[in-house]
């Protein structure tokens, strides 16, 4: 009883509605599947699956046939570990910090192996248990964000036994500039990849991430990592995305109003009514991840009318001009598009002066979230 009256309340004061359509997420993946065939394709849900529900998505990515999973942190893979049948792996993309070995192997979680510290650590624990411990090993092709440089590749290899109750199971690497295909250092990495992954006969390579599924094969190795062409985003810039949406989120209208030429809207007055004017007071603002600098650039959408936001985003609402639509036709409670069909992740990114990673990952936490479509 109690339970439903708060999911009622929750329901009709939520900023909006933030709905996740699973059909399509399992259509992208099939998609990426037919790609990148023969190489296997893994399921990148870091970031609580991009700010879509890891544990939803993660489950319904496996019932697509989806049975490798990366996340950032540990903890996130020890949370996800529960909701994922056996033979699901799970892979730590930031690797281990020390002493964090034991709770990874003891949940089963994979660990990506950046540095020489954590091939240690991982190969040590791996002597204690007196068995082997499965990983990944992370090669730096030219990123120099994660990863053994090839320094240090070096001295891993003439360091024979280092690697001793360590089973490889990919030699992994992360493209920089794989969304743009003309991009020079895409074949510089490639060629670093492969010098590199030499030194380990025999180990399958893990290589592409969305955008890297899209160029040349070569590129793909045995195991692909796609997140953001999962989650409906556009893998490859400037080029039409092959992607099915999979994010609608729409904001929910809490009072409408008209104000007179040389009216002031929102912080700072930092716009002022030309002409008499209809506004409406939308419930969401940055806390919710609506980017700050849509601040008199970005709009919400009605049908395919577009309802400019006017003045700042604040915390918890933004102000959209309606004069477009006939008066009535926008009453409080009513929910207009933000990202949607008539405005895109990429679209909303492009006018926040960011990507679309950055605006899935930031939705936030108020909104009520509606999971539709069947997984399987
Ligand atoms: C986030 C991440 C991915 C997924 O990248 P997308 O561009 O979203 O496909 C793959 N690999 C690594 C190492 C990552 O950090």
């Amino acid at each position: 009883m109690f339970g439903e009256i708060s999911v009622a309340a929750a329901e009709d004061t939520a900023p909006g509605l933030l709905s996740i359509d699973l059909g399509a997420l399992g259509r992208n993946y099939e998609t990426l599947a037919r790609h990148a065939a023969p190489a296997r394709v893994a399921g990148v849900v870091k970031a609580n699956a991009y700010g879509l529900d890891a544990a939803v998505v993660a489950p319904a990515l496996h019932a697509r046939g989806c049975r490798d999973f990366f996340v950032a942190h540990l903890g996130e893979a020890l949370a996800l570990r529960p909701l994922l049948p056996e033979d699901a792996a799970l892979y730590v993309l930031n690797g281990l910090a020390p002493g964090a070995e034991a709770r990874a192997a003891a949940a089963g979680v994979i660990p990506v192996l950046n540095c020489l510290e954590q091939v240690d650590g991982w190969a040590s624990l791996a002597a204690r248990l007196g068995r082997d411990l499965p990983a990944l090993l992370q090669l730096d092709t030219g990123m120099s964000r994660l990863g053994l440089a090839p320094e240090e590749v070096e001295i891993l290899v003439a360091d024979h036994g280092r690697l001793n109750g360590v089973r490889l199971l990919y030699v992994m690497s992360h493209l920089a500039s794989a969304d743009e295909p003309e991009s020079r250092q895409n074949a510089s990495q490639l060629g670093e990849m492969n010098r590199l992954a030499a030194a380990f006969p025999g180990v399958p390579l893990c290589f592409a991430n969305s955008g890297g599924i899209f160029l040349d094969p070569a590129f793909r190795g045995a195991l692909v990592r796609p997140g953001i062409a999962l989650y409906g985003g556009a893998p490859t810039g400037g080029v039409a995305n092959p992607m099915e949406p999979v994010v609608r989120l729409d904001l929910r209208v809490i009072q409408t109003r008209t104000v007179p030429a040389g009216a002031r809207v929102g912080y700072g007055g930092a716009h002022v009514a030309v002409a008499p004017t209809r506004l409406a007071t939308v419930a969401a603002g940055y806390a919710d991840g609506i980017p700050r600098h849509l601040s008199g650039c970005g709009a919400l959408y009605l049908g395919a009318t577009r309802l400019p936001i006017v003045g700042r985003v604040s915390m918890d609402s933004l102000t959209v001009d309606i004069s477009a639509l006939p008066e009535g036709a926008v009453t409080a409670g009513q929910l207009l598009e933000f990202i949607g069909p008539h405005q895109s992740l990429e679209d909303i990114a492009a006018a926040a002066g960011t990507i679309s990673y950055e605006i899935l990952t930031r939705l936030g936490s108020r909104y009520q979230r509606h999971h539709a479509g069947a997984a399987a």
